[in-house]
């Protein structure tokens, strides 16, 4: 099956930091992957903005080299290569400065989607959202694209919230979590919502508990001075992992639209049970067989901060109530792997005795690597010998599921970047949704402030510190393996 591909309406694309790391990794290669697909109109510009002197042809080469680093070889045409960079310009401009804007102001057009992408520091949102509404670029129309982190803590974001509001309303802007972007993520609502047969036992009357894993192999990875600042719970928790969650445990929403999605989920964030000290294990990775550990990494020989954290979470309503969600991200452990796995209750009755061992139902969503989703079910064991029960999974990956159109999954930034210019803010983050999850995670941060807490050691390569073993073991339950 190959995926149809729907082009979008004509757009005018800035990228504020069009020269920096996230731009060269991600956006422009997602947008190249874009245009080879069709589906970007003839009439589509992308224009690069940052302070770095550079003309247009310096710019090209730029994007040409990214293309080059980042995109598989077997897309890589140089006649579409060259095609694509047709569509790109470069505006040299100040977003703290004056410098640029009336040119940039020339560049736009009428009649056409606008959408800017603010892939810079946070610390410069408010002046790009300033100035592009001071110099009359942004219009009633225009999208704001607003990378992550999406503030400090709930003071900050609600002041960015604030910032952004001076200038442009809610319907403008459009909170980037990429993880909201991934095939297998939005697969989640597909398979709760299209089918007829995991909703009903979607519940604790029937779910034993939830799982969510965000493992890498990465540490800080140039990042220390950031990262230091921030830590796990941060980082990754506040955004990543509770939108999983909220896509679990919302109810249904009565559409698929964007605020009746947010809707759900903002429910599903106020519902969250504060997190009591003992549900937490933070934790840091050590030194290793002369590999810098955490400390050496960020430079700081002091650094309370964790890059490992694991929680026992509640989800305090009707439906959930008594079914724990774990969750658990860090850096270097053993394997780069992202998934939810959602363990279902034993039937209330063996019929085939004692001795066959009964092993859980449980769908795995799997994010990253190789997507796609399994469910593990009891069969029987094949052959003669009688009425032996084994546990074996219904795999759906998508690259083998879809065929030739699932190989090429497209990235999440692409895919979220179309929707930018559909103007569907379905998954993205609304400014209420990450004020409450701010709310419910600076308490957690505060009392460990408070208590002075030490995250604990754990060797890179592993799958995280003891202690987040015990945090399972102790409701007799065990993670699944982190494996690739
Ligand atoms: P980066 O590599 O440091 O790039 C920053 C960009 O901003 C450069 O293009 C820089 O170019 C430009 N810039 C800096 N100061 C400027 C100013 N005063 N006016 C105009 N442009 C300015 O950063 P990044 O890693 O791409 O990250 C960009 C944003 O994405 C950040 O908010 C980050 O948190 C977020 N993010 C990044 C990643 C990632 O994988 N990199 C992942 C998630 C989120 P000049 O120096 O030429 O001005």
């Amino acid at each position: 099956m190959v995926s149809r591909v729907i082009p979008v309406d004509p757009f005018d694309l800035v990228i504020f930091g069009g020269t920096g790391d996230l731009a060269r990794r991600k956006i422009l290669p997602g947008l190249y992957r874009r245009f080879l697909d069709g589906q970007m109109p003839p009439e589509a510009r992308v224009i690069g903005a940052a302070r770095s002197e550079m003309d247009e042809d310096g710019y090209r080469d730029f994007v040409r080299a990214a293309i080059e680093e980042f995109v598989d070889a077997r897309r890589r045409d140089p006649e579409r290569i060259e095609a694509f960079l047709e569509r790109l310009g470069y505006v040299a401009i100040d977003a703290r400065g004056t410098g640029g804007w009336q040119e940039l102001r020339d560049r736009m057009r009428a009649g056409v989607v606008r959408a800017f992408y603010f892939s810079v520091a946070p610390a410069l949102f408010g002046d790009l959202a300033e100035r592009l509404h001071g110099f009359g670029i942004a219009d009633g129309d225009s999208r704001l694209v607003v990378e992550k982190p999406f503030g400090h803590d709930l003071a900050s974001a609600r002041a960015l919230n604030t910032t952004l509001a001076a200038h442009f309303n809610e319907a403008q802007i459009y909170r980037i979590d990429h993880y909201l972007g991934k095939e297998t993520v939005q697969n989640l609502m597909a398979v709760r919502f299209a089918n007829i047969l995991f909703e009903p036992l979607w519940n604790a009357q029937y779910v034993d508990h939830v799982q969510i894993t965000v493992a890498e192999t990465v540490g800080v990875d140039g990042r220390g001075s950031y990262y230091d600042q921030s830590g796990a719970m941060r980082d990754m928790v506040q955004n990543h992992l509770m939108q999983l969650l909220c896509l679990i445990a919302m109810e249904p929403p009565n559409r698929f639209d964007p605020d009746a999605v947010r809707d759900e989920k903002l429910k599903v964030i106020r519902a969250l049970d504060p997190v009591a000290p003992e549900d937490i294990v933070r934790g840091q990775y050590g030194a290793v067989g002369g590999q810098p550990g955490y400390r050496e990494d960020v430079g700081n020989s002091d650094s309370r901060t964790e890059s490992y954290v694991a929680l026992r979470v509640h989800v305090s309503n009707w439906r959930w109530k008594g079914t724990p969600f774990y969750l658990r991200t860090g850096k270097r452990l053993r394997a780069r792997s992202s998934e939810i796995a959602i363990t279902f209750r034993e039937p209330p009755h063996s019929i085939f005795g004692e001795d066959e061992r009964w092993k859980e139902n449980v769908l795995v969503i799997r994010l990253q690597p190789n997507e796609g989703i399994k469910l593990r079910v009891m069969i029987k064991e094949p052959g003669p010998g009688g009425m032996r029960l084994v546990n074996v999974p219904l795999d759906m990956s998508f690259a083998e599921a879809l065929g030739e159109g699932g190989t090429d999954i497209p990235d999440a930034y692409e895919r979220l970047i179309m929707d930018v210019i559909r103007g569907n803010q379905t998954l993205f983050m609304r400014g209420d949704e990450v004020e409450a999850a701010w709310a419910w995670t600076d308490p957690v941060i505060a009392e460990w402030v408070d208590a002075g807490s030490r995250p604990v050691s754990y060797d890179p390569g592993t799958s995280g510190p003891e202690d987040a073993l015990m945090l399972m073991h102790r409701d007799g339950r065990r993670w699944r393996e982190i494996t690739p």
